[in-house]
């Protein structure tokens, strides 16, 4: 099985991913988190610019992930500034109840959720997996569970309940834009790892 270090402090994001690859790839927390500056203008470029930096720092094929909460109405907040939003709220409650704020007087409330993985195995293999969930932007801090936004972003299922991806866990578990990304990535490395047996 492939090790890879996990290129995120972020102890919710290496539990997700701990249980999207289970049994296919092991994703390990990385021996120090290390303060990477997130200045690419894509979640792309700044998937690449951590992942480039844990592999550098400790030598080891790593996994680095980025992503964020894109709404429509808000096309110069948030997205890949998502984590730098509204610095001045203290924390992920006060930052919904300002995007909530935001939108009081706006339409659209549109929103989707994107993550782009990048799997930095040695400086000739990088691979690049995204996922993206649809969904909108709820009036209330709804749930428990999930981190970030989750309780404010309700998804597009055919439930139609209202629900926020900080209530529904097995459903975001299965369905998320970080569950999509790794989905595409488990086929991928499942197809390379299926050919080289093959071969051996
Ligand atoms: P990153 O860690 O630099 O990729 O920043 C991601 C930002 O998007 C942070 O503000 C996260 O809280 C937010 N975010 C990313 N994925 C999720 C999610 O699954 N649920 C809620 N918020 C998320």
């Amino acid at each position: 099985m492939k090790d890879l270090i996990l290129a995120s402090g972020n102890t919710h994001k290496a539990q997700e991913f701990k249980e999207l690859f289970q049994g296919i790839l092991n994703v390990h927390p990385a021996p120090k988190t290390l303060d990477v500056d997130e200045i690419g203008k894509t979640f792309t470029e700044n998937a690449f610019l951590k992942a480039k930096a844990y592999f550098d720092t400790f030598g080891a094929p790593s996994l680095a992930d980025d992503s964020g909460l894109v709404v429509n109405a808000l096309p110069d907040l948030l997205g890949v500034q998502s984590a730098r939003f509204a610095p001045e709220c203290q924390n992920y409650e006060a930052k919904c109840g300002k995007v909530i704020e935001l939108l009081r007087s706006k339409e659209d409330r549109s929103a989707y959720f994107i993550c782009v993985l990048c799997f930095y195995l040695s400086a000739d293999e990088i691979y690049f997996f995204e996922g993206r969930v649809q969904g909108e932007i709820g009036t209330t801090l709804r749930g428990e569970h999930g981190f970030g936004y989750d309780p404010i972003f309700i998804p597009e299922r055919k439930e139609h309940d209202g629900m926020s991806l900080a209530e529904i866990p097995e459903w975001k578990n299965e369905f998320s834009h970080r569950a999509k990304a790794s989905k595409a990535a488990l086929d991928f490395f499942k197809d390379s790892i299926d050919k080289t047996r093959k071969k051996s």
